[in-house]
């Protein structure tokens, strides 16, 4: 039985709403990390609105610009990285404190004691995560993703399921028995007819015993 923190990037996008109504029909909680420059007026807002309205849903900031995914570039400008979150965090209406953040492009991780940078290009995303975790961020990476290819899921919910039992049992997450899961909400475009293997996703996780919760529940859960 262990905790699964369900997080979903990118948004708001197409994908966005369908992610919103799976985590409410199925009364399972879940991070949305969103972009600030993604949000503007009309419909894109509204899931922001929606986001921040539902009881299954939470608002966390994953940055103002995504680094225009040019990430060694975007990493150079350590300053410039915050003060994105910052202003992330007033386009976002995140009122929470500590704001939950998670950067761009890499799986680096400070919060409290879990301390670990994405090795790529050298660690080039540490002194921005540093300073962030200076300006009382939490910032958060993942331990599973669900694999994504031209917008679509790369693996089904039965594989994902399979792979979070393994991750579990083996000892592969950052915090024994809690388990950060990352998504793309794109990945769940009704459209697609992809929506429903999350719907699957989260009915198998949930017949494993696990329960969801929001990654601000990550902080205060005790390791074991
Ligand atoms: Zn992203």
């Amino acid at each position: 039985m262990a905790t699964i923190y369900l997080t979903f990037d990118d948004g708001p996008l197409a994908g966005t709403d369908d992610v919103i109504a799976v985590l409410q029909a199925k009364r399972a909680k879940g991070t949305l990390f969103m972009v600030g420059d993604h949000v503007m007026p009309g419909f894109r807002g509204d899931l922001l609105t929606a986001a921040h309205a539902g009881p299954y849903t939470s608002v966390a900031n994953h940055s103002s610009t995504h680094g225009n995914r040019r990430y060694s570039e975007y990493y150079r400008n350590p300053t410039t990285v915050v003060a994105g979150f910052r202003r992330t965090t007033e386009t976002l209406g995140i009122s929470e404190r500590p704001v939950r953040a998670r950067l761009p492009g890499r799986n680096t991780w400070r919060v409290g004691n879990i301390v670990a940078t994405d090795p790529t290009n050298g660690g080039d995303s540490g002194p921005a995560a540093n300073g962030l975790a200076g300006d009382g961020y939490r910032v958060y990476g993942w331990d599973l993703e669900w694999p994504m290819e031209r917008g679509r899921p790369a693996a089904s919910a039965d594989q994902i399921a399979a792979r979070v039992r393994t991750s579990l049992s083996a000892g592969r997450t950052k915090k024994p028995g809690h388990l950060v899961l990352l998504a793309h909400d794109i990945m769940f475009r009704a459209s697609n007819q992809d929506r429903q293997k999350l719907e699957r996703l989260i009915d198998l996780l949930r017949g494993d015993g696990h329960d969801f919760a929001f990654i601000s529940g990550f902080d205060g859960a005790a390791a074991g």
